[in-house]
Parts: C-alpha cells; sequence; structure tokens
C-alpha cells in the first residue's frame, strides 16, 4: 500500500480504481510563420470558439451547481474578450510572426504571471483561470479533446493539476472523485469538486503513472489517499462510506424543511465553521446561517500575523457566499489550547484561565483592531454579526464595543463601506451568566459556549483526559446557567444561542427548546439530524421524563 497525503477538499470517501488523468504533451512550435495573416484568422476562430464553449460550461455548471459555481466560466468566457490579451496575442504573431499557438501560450503565461505576483489571494488565485482560457484557445486549434482522458468506467481520477474548465467537462457519473499532486483549497476547482459534493484532495505530493487501474481510496476525513489499501482497511472505509451515504439520504430527506416542532414553535439551526474552506459542507447540509465562525483559525493557519487584507478576504468570502444568511464571525479566541510561535505568548501556569481570547485582544490593541476592521470591511459583502470570547466583565464588552466603534468611523473616513452589524458576547464563563442582565442591555445576542462554560463551571479542564470520570456533560449547574442566561437575554430583548458542543446533543434538543433557545450552532453535519428531532418535538405535551 502507498499513503498520499494532501488537503482535503471535502469530508467524505470515495472508493473505486484509479484513473491517471494526463493530457498529452503538445509540441508548440515556434518556429517563425510566414502567412500571418491566416494565423490571425486561425487565432481569431479559435478565440470565438472557445468563447463559445465557455459559455457552453457556463450552462452545464448552471444547471448541475448552482450560479455561484458557473459564474467562473461567464468571467472566462468575458477573459476571451479582453483587449490587453487579444493585442498581445495579436502582437506575438503580427509583429513577431510565431504561429497562433504559441503566442496564445506565451501571452497567457505573462499574464497568469502578472497575477500571481499580486499580494491579493483572490486576484493571485486567477492565474490559474488565464492559463485554464489559454489552453482552451489552444485545445481549438489543435483540434484536441481532454474530455476523453477520463476513460468510460467510475474512477478516482489523478492529476498532476485540473483547471476548473477541465474539471467541469468531467462525466460527474464516472468520478468518483479526484487528487491533485498540486492545487489549491482556494481554487476554482476546490470551488467546483465541494459544490459537486466529491471527496478529492489537492498537494497529495508526487502522482505515479504506475497507480494507473490500482485500487485507490479517498479519506477526505483524514486527508489522505491510499493505493493498493489492504482488505481490513478497505473494509472499514467502505463502512465508513455507507454511514455517509446512510446521512445523504436523510439529508435529501430533509433538506429545505423548517426548523419547526410539531406544535409550531420554529428556531434557527446554524452551522460552526474553522474557516471559509467549510462553506460547501455548510451548504450541502442546508445551514440557515453561520452561529460560529472560529475565526482564529485564520491565525492558527498562517505563520505570521494575518494582513487586515488576507483576513477581510476570509471574511468577505465567507459572508459573500452566505449572504443573505446570517454569519457570526466570533473575534480571535487564541490562547489556552491554540496558540501560535508568532505571537510569542508566554508560557503559563494556567493556560485555560491565563491569556487568552478577549484578554489578549485587549491587551495589544493594534492586533485586535486589525481584525475588527476586516470584519466591517466584510460587513458590507452580506450579513455579518460579531462577538466577543471569554467575556467576564461589563468593562471588557465595553472596551470591545468601543475600539469596535472607532474601527467603524476610521472606516467611514477613509470612504469604505460597511453595514450595520449585530454584535453578541459569548457567555462561556460563570461570570457572565451572573451579569447576563447587564450584559444583555448592551448586546443584540447571546450565544452561549458550553464547552467553556461547562470547564469553567466545574472546574474540569477540558483537555485534561484523566479527568473524564469527573466530567458530568449534563451538570445541572450548567443546565441551569443555560436556563439563566437565556431568560436574562430576554428580558433585554437580546436573542440567545448555544454554540458548544451541547447544542448538537439532541438528548438535550427539547430541554432548550422549553428553556427558550433561539438558535442552536452545531457542526455541519449534525444540523439535519437535530432538524429531524426539533420536527418530532411537541412542546404542548409533557416532557417524557
Ligand atoms: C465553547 O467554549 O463552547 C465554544 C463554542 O468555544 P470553543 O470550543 O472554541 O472554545
Ligand atoms: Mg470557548
Amino acid at each position: 500500500m502507498f499513503v498520499a497525503t494532501g488537503k482535503s477538499i471535502l469530508n467524505g470517501i470515495a472508493i473505486g480504481k484509479i484513473k491517471i488523468y494526463k493530457v498529452p504533451e503538445l509540441h508548440i512550435s515556434d518556429e517563425p510563420v510566414e502567412n500571418t495573416k491566416a494565423e490571425l484568422e486561425r487565432f481569431e476562430d479559435a478565440r470565438l470558439k472557445a468563447q463559445a464553449y465557455q459559455k457552453k460550461l457556463y450552462q452545464k455548471a448552471l444547471d448541475e451547481s448552482g450560479e455561484d459555481t458557473a459564474a467562473v466560466f461567464d468571467v472566462h468566457a468575458m477573459m476571451l474578450d479582453d483587449d490587453d490579451l487579444i493585442d498581445a496575442i495579436k502582437e506575438i504573431i503580427g509583429n513577431q510572426h510565431r504561429p497562433a499557438e504559441y503566442a496564445v501560450k506565451k501571452a497567457c503565461a505573462n499574464q497568469a504571471k502578472v497575477f500571481s505576483d499580486m499580494d491579493d489571494p483572490y486576484l493571485r488565485e486567477r492565474s490559474a483561470d488565464v492559463i485554464d482560457i489559454g489552453q482552451c484557445v489552444i485545445d481549438v486549434l489543435t483540434g484536441t479533446d481532454n474530455a476523453t482522458l477520463q476513460g468510460t468506467e467510475p474512477s478516482i481520477l489523478v492529476a498532476k493539476d485540473l483547471a476548473p474548465s477541465e474539471t467541469v467537462k468531467l462525466d460527474k457519473k464516472l468520478l468518483l472523485g479526484f487528487v491533485t499532486a498540486e492545487g489549491s483549497t482556494n481554487s476554482h476547482t476546490a470551488i467546483l469538486a465541494r459544490s459537486m459534493n466529491i471527496p478529492a484532495l489537492v498537494q497529495a505530493g508526487e502522482i505515479k503513472d504506475d497507480w494507473d487501474g490500482k485500487m485507490g481510496v479517498i479519506d477526505g476525513y483524514n486527508s489522505c489517499f491510499y493505493v493498493d489499501p489492504p482488505a481490513d482497511l478497505l473494509k472499514s472505509l467502505k463502512k465508513r462510506q455507507e454511514e455517509d451515504a446512510r446521512k445523504v439520504a436523510l439529508l435529501t430527506e430533509l433538506k429545505g424543511k423548517s426548523n419547526t416542532t410539531i406544535d409550531g414553535k420554529t428556531i434557527k439551526v446554524y452551522a460552526n465553521i474553522g474557516g471559509p474552506s467549510d462553506i460547501g459542507v455548510v451548504q450541502q447540509n442546508d445551514a440557515e446561517g453561520i452561529g460560529l465562525f472560529r475565526s482564529e483559525f485564520v491565525y492558527l493557519n498562517s505563520h505570521n500575523y494575518p494582513t487586515e487584507d488576507e483576513q477581510f478576504e476570509a471574511y468577505r468570502h465567507v459572508a459573500e457566499t452566505m449572504a443573505p444568511k446570517k454569519v457570526i464571525i466570533r473575534t480571535c479566541d487564541i490562547g489556552a489550547d491554540k496558540t501560535v510561535d508568532y505571537m510569542g505568548l508566554e508560557k503559563e501556569t494556567n493556560p485555560a484561565l491565563g491569556l487568552r481570547a478577549v484578554r489578549i485582544c485587549l491587551t495589544r490593541k493594534v492586533f485586535f483592531k486589525t481584525q475588527l476592521r476586516a470584519l466591517l470591511r466584510a460587513s458590507y459583502y452580506g450579513n455579518i454579526g460579531i462577538m466577543f470570547p471569554m467575556i467576564i466583565s461589563l468593562r471588557e464588552l465595553r472596551e470591545c464595543k468601543d475600539l469596535l466603534n472607532e474601527c467603524s468611523k476610521e472606516l467611514i473616513a477613509e470612504g469604505k463601506k460597511i453595514n450595520y452589524v449585530e454584535v453578541g458576547t459569548m457567555i462561556e464563563t460563570p461570570a457572565a451568566v451572573l451579569i447576563a442582565d447587564e450584559l444583555a442591555e448592551e448586546c443584540d445576542f447571546f450565544s452561549i459556549g458550553t464547552n467553556d462554560l461547562t470547564q469553567y463551571t466545574c472546574a474540569i479542564d477540558r483537555q485534561n483526559a484523566k479527568l473524564e470520570p469527573f466530567l458530568d456533560i449534563h451538570h445541572p449547574a450548567v443546565l441551569k446557567e443555560i436556563q439563566m442566561t437565556i431568560e436574562a437575554g430576554h428580558r433585554h430583548n437580546c436573542w440567545v444561542g448555544i454554540c458548544g458542543e451541547l447544542g448538537a446533543d439532541t438528548s438535550l434538543t427539547e430541554t432548550f427548546l422549553r428553556m427558550g433557545v433561539d438558535e442552536l450552532s452545531v457542526n455541519p453535519k449534525s444540523i439535519l439530524p437535530l432538524r429531524k428531532v426539533i420536527r418530532g418535538i411537541d412542546l404542548s405535551k409533557k416532557q417524557a421524563e
């Protein structure tokens, strides 16, 4: 067996024969041509055909996956009208007397380089799109049809890289999943894979031609690809795949339905995410919004402080993709178990009780303001809420809100557009529960973090597995705190959600509904099972013991 590891695009398992997808190396001659007029005509003809083809791909993607996914082909069609690119190609043909294929390849490579040197990560990604449209024109010029490379039986495609137009051309019925040696999780190919709900792995390292025809398994949960796995491993992965299939059946049945009890009470069921790459699974599971975007993962995934623009891109992407649905972004909750070297945080004796979350943000105001500015800028692109973690006092909440106001004023003065954002507090310390009335007066919403609330109420370090025998995850003190928080919130017109793991604990769903909770935010895969439970509850009847 060989195991390759990479970056997973979608949690899921794909099992099947490997098909190595290799575009044959085309020799593109740079020998001078005499009849440049004929070459210019060949180019123009191929450009128009490639454009018509991109429009066809747009329609195909629109029918199969929706506007978000299809948009890239619309952009490709427009790029094929780009005067700068067309002029550059014509210059190489007309003045340098080179063949059309060579001119297209060269001009597109030059423009792709300009994109790949840009600071903006979104524009950097567009360099692949220029190469892709160039390849499309070259395919027309050379009469190449890459779709035939997929073979005729269902398989896992393994390729050096896949361009978006190659991906959309693939016959979905024959595509079990794909693995690429290169590629990025933010590329349109990755976006396509997510929206097509296909397990895929990128950056999987060296691909070997002799894998062709062997058995392969993509384990999207563990970000690895097995070539020729042994029988016992194959059996357990098949079992996992079957479990997934059962969940998909549940998904189809409940998608589009409301989270309403038998007696008519509706609550919101939102998703918890760690970053933009989770959006695909959020959408597949029909979340009504995002109740907790743990923004610290943006910091944990970075080797240095993420800049305002980098953060803005991440938040904007999520806000824009989810719009008009709500996206609640928690400000950086770094510290305790989540640390990064570049912040130079000191080792502490009791890190869970130490410098973390807003405590860091309020002692490093420039750092905090960078995030708040990015969040406010992103607010223009959707329906964002901002919440502060680990609050224990009204003073802290006010300081956070003052900094947020300061950032709003700065951005408005700079001419940047921002939208109204709801502001909330995480309730995850007993102190916050006990002053919930005061906090609620100055918040739009509360989100109860039951993971930390349990840790701090029961004095049980959530990282310490040895304490598990002492832990009652349904501790009555925590349940009482939840009730107190909901009541306090409602007294002051502040809606209350739960975003800790208890929110997904279906044995407590009825209890939470009876307490009056307004929202439950859970990991995306728990949304539909939770919906099923909610739809089976009847609050007009006495709760069973
Ligand atoms: C919580 O404490 O319940 C929570 C949602 O935050 P985290 O688990 O990220 O600390
Ligand atoms: Mg917490």
